[in-house]
Formats: C-alpha cells, sequence, structure tokens
C-alpha cells in the first residue's frame, strides 16, 4: 500500500495535514525507540536492585539475628557467672535474677535449674518443675549452653526460646543451669526495622513456623509458601511467586542458627516496579509534553509554509480567472524561497499580461478586419467543410451559421464549375495555394460569381490542415465580361480584316466575290479563284500546340497576301487553314502560274515541321479555278470548282497546284 494510498483512507489531501502525519508516525517512532530501552532495560534494571536489596537486608537480618542470639546467650553466661551464682545463693540469685530482668526486657523471665533439673528459681512462675527431660538441661549436663527452638511458654502460652548456660562451682562439679526465657515478640521488635508495607524479613524455623510477626501471618502460624519448599529443597529463587498472604512477591531465603531458621525477605512486585512506573509516567509526560511542543512548532512551521503556497495558489486561480493584473504581495517576513517564488510569479504574469493584452489587440484588428472587410472569409478543413465564415460572407450569400457551419462547400457550388474546382482543389494539394473563379449559390438558389484565393494552412496539430480562403464577389466584373465578349464578336462580325492573320476575313470575301463576279458579269470578264489548304495542319497543331499553329497560320497568311498583292490578287482567311485569292480579270494560266509562286513562296517561308508527312517544312496545296461569269451562275460555282480542284490537289499528294476550267469559262 503506498502512501497516496494511506493519505486518500485518512482524507490527508492537504500539504499541511501530510506535514503533520510525517510528524507524527516520526514521534512516535521517536518514541518507540525511546521506551523501547527504556522499558527492557529499566525494568530489568528495577527487578535486578530489587534482588540486591533482598540480599543485603537478608545478609543484616543474619547479622542482626546472629548479634542477638550471641547477645542473649552472653546475657545468659553473665548471669552464670555472677559471685552468688557461683556460690549458689538462691535468696541473692532471685534477686539478681530479678534485677537482670528488670534491665533486660528481651527476656521474658529467668530461670534458675538445679543439677536435677528442678526449678528453683523462676522470675515469673511457681518453682519446683521438673524440667530434667529438657534438651538444654541434657545439653547442660553436658557442659553445654544451648539455643531452644520455638517452644510455647508453659504460662504465657505464647511462643518463647530458650537460652540456656550451665553452671560449675569452683570445684567444677555440674550444679544446674540458667534459662532465660526469650519471648519471641523481641525478635520481632527487631526484625519490625526492616520491614515496610511493601518489603519485610520474617523468620520461620524448618518446621515452617513463623518465629517472627509478618504480614504473612501470626507467631507460630506456618508458611507454606514457594519460597519455603524452595529453601528446603536448597533451590535459587529466581522468578516472582506468590506468598503466603498472596501477594506476588520477588524473595531470598537464608538459613542461619545452624540451618535451623530461615530468614525470609520479599519485596512485593509492585512496590520493586513502582518506581519505574512512576518514572514511566514521568518519562510518558515528558514525551508528551514533547509532542506537544514539538506539534505546536510543526503547526507554526507548516503554517508559514502553508501560508505563501496558498498566496500562490490563490494567483493561480486568479490567473485561471483571467486576471492577468493580479500580483502577489511580498511579506519580508516569508522564507526567500517564497520572496523569489512571489517574484517569479509577478513576473509570469506581467509576462502572461502584456501577451495577452498584445494577442487581444491584434485579435481585435483581426475581428475588426474580418468584421468589416469587404472580403469573405471563410475557414475549412482539409475535405472543405465550413468552419468559419466572416460577416461578410454571411451577408452576401445570405446564410445564418446554421446553413452553412459544418456543410461540404462542394454543396454550394455550381455543378458546372464542379470538376474545374475539383482540379484545383489537386493543385492545391500540391502548391498549397490556389486562385479558382467560379459560381457560389446564395441562399434564394441564385449563382454569384466567387473569385477565391485558397491557401492551405496548418491547424492546431500538424497533421490538421485547414483552408483559409479570402473570396470576392465578381458577378459584375463577370457580367461586364460577358457583355464585352458579345460586343466583341459583334465588333468581329463587323469587321472586314481577320483578327489573327490581319488579312481580308471571310465577310469581305463573300462581298468581294459578289462585287467581282458582278463586275466580270458586266465585263464578260475572265475571274479566277484559288482556294488553297494548309496540308496535315491538324497534326501541326498537335505537334507544336495550337499556339505554334496560330503563329503558323499569321506567316502563311502574310506570305499568301504578299504574293497575291504581287499580281493584282486579294487574299483572304477563308475559314480555318483555309485561305483564298480572288483574281479579278485573270485567265487560267495566269492563275496557275500565281498559285504556283504562292505555293513556292510558302515551301520556302521553311517552317520546320517534323510530322509531315510529305516534307520537312510547312506546305500548302492549292486549287483553282476560272470562270467568265453568266447570269445563270452563281458565284459559289466557282467556290465549288476551285474546292474541287483543291481536293484534286490534295488527292495528287498535297503541296501541289490542280485546276479545273469551267465549262463555261474561255481564256481571254
Ligand atoms: P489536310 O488538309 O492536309 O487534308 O490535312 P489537315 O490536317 O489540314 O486537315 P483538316 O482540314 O481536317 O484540318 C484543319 C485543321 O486546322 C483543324 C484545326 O485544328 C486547324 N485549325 C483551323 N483553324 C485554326 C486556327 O485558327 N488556328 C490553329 N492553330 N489551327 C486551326
Ligand atoms: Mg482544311
Ligand atoms: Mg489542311
Amino acid at each position: 500500500m503506498s502512501f497516496n494510498n494511506i493519505f486518500n483512507k485518512l482524507g490527508i489531501s492537504s500539504f499541511k495535514g501530510r506535514l503533520r502525519f510525517w510528524f507524527l508516525c516520526f514521534m512516535a517512532l521517536m518514541v518507540l525507540l525511546a521506551a523501547i530501552p527504556f522499558v527492557l532495560l529499566e525494568k530489568q534494571q528495577k527487578r535486578e536492585d530489587a534482588n540486591v536489596s533482598i540480599e543485603k537486608m537478608i545478609d543484616l537480618q543474619q547479622v542482626v539475628i546472629d548479634y542477638w542470639l550471641k547477645e542473649r546467650i552472653s546475657d545468659v553466661k553473665s548471669i552464670s557467672e555472677l559471685p552468688t551464682v557461683k556460690a549458689l545463693d538462691l535468696e541473692k540469685m532471685k534477686e539478681a535474677f530479678e534485677a537482670f530482668d528488670k534491665n533486660h526486657s528481651e527476656f521474658g523471665s529467668i530461670l534458675y535449674l538445679n543439677e536435677d533439673g528442678i526449678t528453683e528459681i523462676d522470675t515469673l512462675s511457681p518453682t519446683g518443675i521438673d524440667l530434667s527431660d529438657r534438651e538444654y538441661f541434657k545439653e547442660a549436663k553436658k557442659g553445654n549452653s544451648f539455643i531452644t527452638g520455638v517452644l510455647i511458654g508453659r504460662q504465657t502460652h505464647s511462643p518463647i526460646i530458650i537460652f540456656s548456660n550451665p553452671i560449675y562451682d569452683s570445684n567444677g562439679n555440674f550444679k544446674g543451669l540458667i534459662a532465660g526465657q526469650v519471648p519471641l515478640l523481641t525478635i520481632t521488635d527487631v526484625m519490625a526495622q526492616f520491614q515496610d508495607e511493601a518489603s519485610e524479613t520474617y523468620l520461620i524455623d524448618r518446621s515452617g513456623m513463623l518465629i517472627t510477626e509478618s504480614r504473612q501471618g501470626e507467631v507460630g502460624e506456618y508458611i507454606e509458601s514457594t519460597i519455603y519448599k524452595e529453601a528446603l529443597a536448597e533451590n535459587p529463587i529466581t522468578n516472582f511467586y506468590h506468598a503466603q498472604n498472596g501477594e506476588r512477591v520477588l524473595g531470598d531465603y537464608r538459613w542461619v542458627h545452624n540451618n535451623q531458621w530461615l530468614i525470609i525477605g520479599e519485596i512485593t512486585e509492585s512496590k520493586i516496579f513502582e518506581p519505574f512506573y512512576r518514572m514511566a509516567l514521568m518519562f510518558s509526560l515528558v514525551i508528551l509534553l514533547a509532542v506537544l511542543i514539538g506539534y505546536t512548532l510543526m503547526v507554526w512551521v507548516s503554517n508559514q509554509a502553508e501560508a505563501p503556497i496558498r498566496k500562490v495558489l490563490e494567483g493561480t486561480r486568479k490567473i485561471g480567472e483571467r486576471k492577468f493584473h493580479y500580483r502577489l504581495d511580498k511579506n519580508e517576513k516569508d522564507a526567500i524561497e517564497f520572496q523569489e517564488l512571489f517574484d517569479n510569479f509577478n513576473h509570469m504574469n506581467e509576462i502572461i499580461e502584456g501577451y495577452i493584452i498584445t494577442l487581444e489587440e491584434s485579435e481585435e484588428k483581426f475581428r475588426t478586419i474580418v468584421n468589416y472587410s469587404s472580403d469573405m472569409i471563410t475557414i475549412h478543413n482539409s475535405a472543405g467543410k465550413y468552419l468559419y465564415v466572416s460577416p461578410a460572407a454571411k451577408e452576401i450569400l445570405q446564410y445564418k451559421d446554421e446553413d452553412i457551419i459544418g456543410y461540404d462547400s462542394y454543396h454550394f457550388i455550381h455543378p458546372d464549375d464542379l470538376k474545374m474546382i475539383e482540379a484545383n482543389h489537386d493543385a492545391l494539394l500540391k502548391d498549397g495555394y490556389v486562385v479558382s473563379t467560379y459560381r457560389i449559390r446564395k441562399k434564394d438558389g441564385e449563382y454569384i460569381w466567387f473569385e477565391s484565393s485558397i491557401k492551405s494552412i496548418q491547424g492546431k496539430t500538424p497533421e490538421e490542415t485547414q483552408l483559409i480562403v479570402i473570396s470576392r464577389n465578381i458577378t459584375e466584373r463577370k457580367t461586364v465580361e460577358q457583355k464585352l465578349q458579345e460586343a466583341n464578336k459583334v465588333l468581329q462580325e463587323l469587321s472586314t480584316k481577320d483578327g489573327l492573320t490581319g488579312i481580308w476575313n471571310r465577310r469581305t470575301f463573300d462581298e468581294r466575290l459578289e462585287l467581282e463576279w458582278n463586275r466580270a458579269l458586266r465585263n464578260s470578264s475572265s475571274l479566277s479563284l484559288v482556294m488553297l489548304d494548309i496540308d496535315y495542319f491538324k497534326k501541326f497543331n498537335d505537334t507544336y500546340g495550337h499556339q505554334g499553329g496560330d503563329d503558323c497560320l499569321i506567316e502563311v497568311a502574310s506570305m499568301i497576301e504578299l504574293t497575291a498583292n504581287e499580281t493584282g490578287g486579294m487574299a483572304f482567311r477563308y475559314g480555318g487553314e483555309e485561305f483564298s485569292v480572288i483574281l479579278p480579270a485573270t485567265n487560267l494560266a495566269e492563275a496557275e502560274l500565281l498559285a504556283e509562286s504562292i505555293r513556292r513562296a510558302v515551301e520556302n517561308l521553311k517552317i520546320s515541321y517534323a510530322g509531315s508527312l510529305i516534307s520537312e517544312c510547312v506546305t500548302i496545296s492549292l486549287g483553282v479555278n476560272t470562270m467568265i461569269p453568266t447570269k445563270e451562275q452563281t458565284p459559289e460555282q466557282l467556290i465549288l470548282e476551285a474546292d474541287k480542284s483543291l481536293y484534286q490537289a490534295k488527292q495528287d499528294g498535297r503541296n501541289c497546284v490542280r485546276s479545273n476550267v469551267s465549262l463555261n469559262s474561255k481564256p481571254n
């Protein structure tokens, strides 16, 4: 799981939140790192400390007990050494005993047993009691002082210990013993100095009976706890266990008084760990304080960082709202990185503002141009669909946006112009620029003439091509042009000269032939006509192009005219590449001669003609006819016969002259 997932789950999205999260993680880690050794080592330390203190307590206790036992024995011994005792002066002994008893509170009573074991002095009880069966008496007889186990006093019925020492007279004869009864309370008092509510030492004897009073029970009660059993088996104590009173304790033991007594020292677990828990509490408080201070500091730091970030955020929001004039206030208190960030932000905004203003101005200019231009501006995608139509275009074509935007431009073009537009489109794709003249349909169905400059430009992406089209309504110009063309035609009809070659035209030929025909009719003179035609001219055009053909026509025509004029003939362009020469008052022979000279003259022009089947240059075929007109005849007959001759010349291999004398013609 990534941290982003954790943040999402916890709903922490802000920088500040994340900073705080990290801080808390860091603090938790620190606390853990500090607490683990503390808990592990400190707890162990406390336990070891407890062991040591129990040990010390027991040592001390042992010393005290040893000392106490020794003291009591020496007390009893000192009584036995008294001269009155040595002298067995019972009266004085009794006095001394009572005085001793008074001064030594440890002793409950002092007794004197005679050599038979009968009590003769007892500071507390009636005398005459036989105690000869007692162990201490038997030991005394052997000359030993003795300390009994815990006994229950006959009178007091409370536990006592008896300290005894034998008495010998000056001759060394056994004279009985001195016994001091010590109630166990006195040792309890001593032990009590080492006791508090959580730790204590107490004494038990081998049978487990409590010798000193303790929290475990009254003197005389029996202990059955773990430590007693372990002590009997001489096992070391390593763990916490339950003491007699049920408390969980750590303890140790020591056998003393010739393994008769057991000193047990115990400390409750709660007591051992109390300082630890107190320390842990202190530690926790300090940590808590540190966390609080740290957190406050971190909040302060994060606020320091957050405030400028929020400022920049606000700035970017303003840019989003197109408020480019917005500037961030620099605060001297902010970190220098933030101050620099603000400077950069403001600088960036200045640049954007400047750029936007320039852009808006140029856009405004563009909009003004487009809006007020009489030229129509349209933008198309590469397939020709309308993407944008300027107001002028909408006004002229009368379409609204929804009538035209998204539609194919071919949809609006005159069907007769579609082929040309498609061809132009190919040229546009090739060259990137084309000018087309075509008709476009207005909303009312009427077609108007457009001249459009079309340029392909790169669109928003390099793959996307757009076409920017600037169109002009040229309907008026077209109308004028058409009228001009018609006028030209009329003019052409009215003129006498051929537009291309400059020699007389067909109209003039017709008029002139009529004129000469009538004149010849009147005068009964012969009239000759030469019809001539350029050989294989169609192929010439195919080889040299129409313009080449025209140039050839001009050259040939002027040569025909020149040659014809020399002999008084008149040359005409009859049509296409056919010419005619009218020769008034000319007989056939003369006409044939002239025809031949024209043929030669044209040949001599040497207009090279690679494709000719008969020569290397342009040649002509000529047909001659001569008539003396009669009333029954028409000029058309003259033409017809000349044409026949021309046909004959073509038949005979071209580049030659053929003639045909009309039946009614006769030489002049
Ligand atoms: P031939 O007369 O030898 O039988 O062959 P031809 O190729 O000349 O035959 P035809 O008379 O059929 O062809 C005449 C050609 O002359 C047809 C046309 O293309 C061409 N022509 C007619 N008028 C003009 C013109 O004003 N300029 C040009 N360049 N060519 C013309
Ligand atoms: Mg022809
Ligand atoms: Mg021809």
